[in-house]
């Protein structure tokens, strides 16, 4: 048991979980996402270089890798406050922005925005992907990586005071590297330690969530109070789907929003849309793990912030709730889902 018993940890300091009311588990409000710039097709260059307009937008849309002003989120701030209000007028309460270290992680910006917004917001403690793993990360030992995490949330990250409230998003790649699995331990490590929430990103193949589910295992975390991230795109089949539910970690579907002819950083996934979600959510419901779903739309470009005719931060409540009120998930399971899931996962041991 640590000190942090009880609470959730938000970048302006402990709170009653039960202050967090809606949570979105999985976004970015701030980061840069240059390690997943994808070249356009040759004839495409010039579009990649324009700035975003409405007469290249849906180009952007359909191709949002392979635009390189599009990849910087941390430009936008002005613009995610402003959003930031709307989804709390919408009844939103927290924000997990689970940005690590790689991809540009800022906590000095979250906290400013939690102080001016109102809105929760929790960071994100470790290291996204090995393709962003710096030479020093690479060369620590699973104790030294462990010392990191730990000090991320007991004392502050990014040389600031600034405490992080969650371990993860921690990137993973299919096949899993050797430096990634080092870091799974130790944040199997850390976590056995500190109690905390854990959330992953999986590597883009149905067997990726499986792996990583063992080795965290095996070094000692609690998978109960762990989360797996984007199996919207990683985990198709549903007998497969049912398969990985039963290992006991948090389920979650948080690209809601999104909408890709081509998922450039893999062509051969169909990414499905907002309706073949809200199926796959209403399957776990009714296949009893309404305690185990989070929800989110992980924005992490500007085209899909409200500014750049996006759906933001309040597609889920506005749009997403309704919808899967219509099509059978009840207001019980919803409020589990939106509230009382992130607020059980969130709480320190
Ligand atoms: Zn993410």
């Amino acid at each position: 048991m640590s000190s942090l018993s009880g609470k959730a940890q938000t970048v302006l300091g402990l709170v009653e979980p039960s202050q967090l009311g809606r949570t979105l588990t999985h976004e970015h409000l701030t980061m840069t996402f240059d390690c997943a710039y994808y070249p356009p097709p040759t004839c495409h260059e010039a579009t990649s270089k324009e700035p975003i307009m409405m007469k290249n937008l849906f180009w952007i849309q359909k191709n949002p890798y392979s635009h390189k002003e599009n990849l910087q989120l941390k430009e936008e701030t002005a613009a995610v406050r402003e959003e930031l209000l709307h989804f709390k007028a919408q009844g939103g309460g927290a924000v997990v922005e689970n940005t690590t270290c790689g991809i540009g992680r800022d906590v000095r910006t979250l906290q400013q925005l939690a102080a001016e917004t109102g809105v929760h917001i929790i960071a994100g403690a470790g290291f996204y992907i090995d393709a962003t793993h710096s030479p020093e990360t690479r060369a620590m030992s699973v104790e030294q990586l462990t010392d990191v995490l730990i000090n991320e949330i007991l004392h502050g990250a990014d040389g600031t005071d600034i405490k992080c409230g969650v371990i993860g998003e921690i990137g993973c790649s299919w096949p899993l590297t050797e430096s990634e699995k080092k870091v799974l331990q130790a944040t199997a490590h850390a976590q056995s330690q500190l109690g905390c929430p854990v959330i992953i990103h999986p590597g883009r193949n149905p067997r990726a969530p499986f792996q990583i589910i063992r080795v965290l295992q095996e070094a000692g975390a609690d998978i109960s109070k762990s989360v797996m991230s984007h199996l919207d795109r990683t985990i198709l089949d549903k007998k497969e789907l049912l398969e990985f539910a039963q290992l006991g970690c948090y389920l979650e579907y948080d690209l809601f929003g999104t909408a890709l002819l081509n998922y450039q950083f893999n062509p051969d996934i169909d990414m499905p849309d907002d309706n073949k979600r809200i199926r796959r959510v209403r399957l776990l419901v009714e296949e009893g793990y309404e305690d185990r779903i989070l929800v989110a739309h992980d924005i992490h470009t500007k085209h899909r912030l409200m500014k750049y005719g996006g759906h933001g931060y309040s597609h889920i409540l506005t749009n997403i709730v309704p919808k899967m009120l219509l099509r059978g998930i009840t207001e019980n399971a919803l409020h589990k889902i939106l509230i009382e899931n992130p607020k059980r996962w969130l709480t320190f041991k």
